[in-house]
């Protein structure tokens, strides 16, 4: 408990939201700038079990902005150069890594059994198959999406009826063409600001402590937050009745 004091003092988490992290089991979809940024902050939380997928290695140009990553690990496996660095984070946390991208086939052996998904993905696709499993199961799905200056962060907590991913960015081919962050740009620092909001959010959900329904929209060059009602779209395919 005293490696989690700081967290600990604050009256938000304590030691009882501290207790319910040890037993929590999160799962981090992509280790890259999104995603390398969730898996420490959980690690260093204390999070009980934390998985992670990728099937990526580590590529010069993702060290600007990846912060789990270093000159030395350029073409190296990035879940398994992940899972290395985590566990030496923190050895309380049982790491459990996957070398495999998030598809239909690969999801249940992947999510089953966790408590709560992050999106650390830069793709629609991946997005989802989270968000439909989510729903599915009723596990909290908590998305960050980054682009050039900007970020979007939304939870989706079946069990409390939010709008899921789907009835905000309904599946489309237009959708799927969204452009990633090669495509672009992205300024470096965006990406780890998105995720330690995500990983704050996070926190939240897994203590069970009020988190927010907006949809939160950052944008960086103008230092703007907007925050955006969401309601759920009846005619959703996915969570729609
Ligand atoms: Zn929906």
């Amino acid at each position: 408990m005293d490696r989690y004091c700081r967290n600990t003092a604050f009256p938000g988490i304590g030691k009882e939201g501290q207790e319910r992290l040890f037993a929590r089991h999160v799962a981090i979809v992509g280790v890259g700038a999104l995603g390398g940024t969730l898996a420490m902050h959980m690690v260093r939380a204390g999070v009980g079990t934390v998985t992670i997928c990728d099937h990526d290695t580590v590529d010069l140009t993702n060290i600007a902005r990846q912060l789990l990553y270093d000159e030395d690990d350029v073409g190296a496996s990035k879940v398994w150069t992940a899972a290395k660095k985590l566990r030496r984070m923190n050895s309380d946390v049982e790491v459990r890594a996957h070398d495999a991208f998030l598809d239909e086939s690969t999801a249940p052996h992947i999510l089953g059994g966790v408590d709560l998904v992050l999106d650390g993905t830069d793709r629609m696709a991946p997005r989802y198959v989270m968000n439909a499993y989510c729903v599915a199961h009723g596990v909290p799905y908590v998305y960050a999406g980054v682009l050039g200056g900007h970020g979007m962060l939304f939870n989706v907590v079946p069990a409390d009826g939010t709008a899921c991913f789907a009835c905000i960015f309904p599946r489309s081919e237009a959708m799927e063409r969204v452009p990633t962050c090669a495509e672009a740009g992205i300024v470096n620092t965006v990406p780890a600001i998105m995720a330690s909001m995500q990983a704050t959010e996070a926190l939240k959900l897994l203590i069970g402590a009020p988190y927010t329904r907006d949809l939160v929209v950052y944008d960086a060059w103008k230092q703007s937050f907007d925050r955006v009602r969401v309601r759920p779209r009846p005619s959703c395919g996915v969570c729609g009745r």
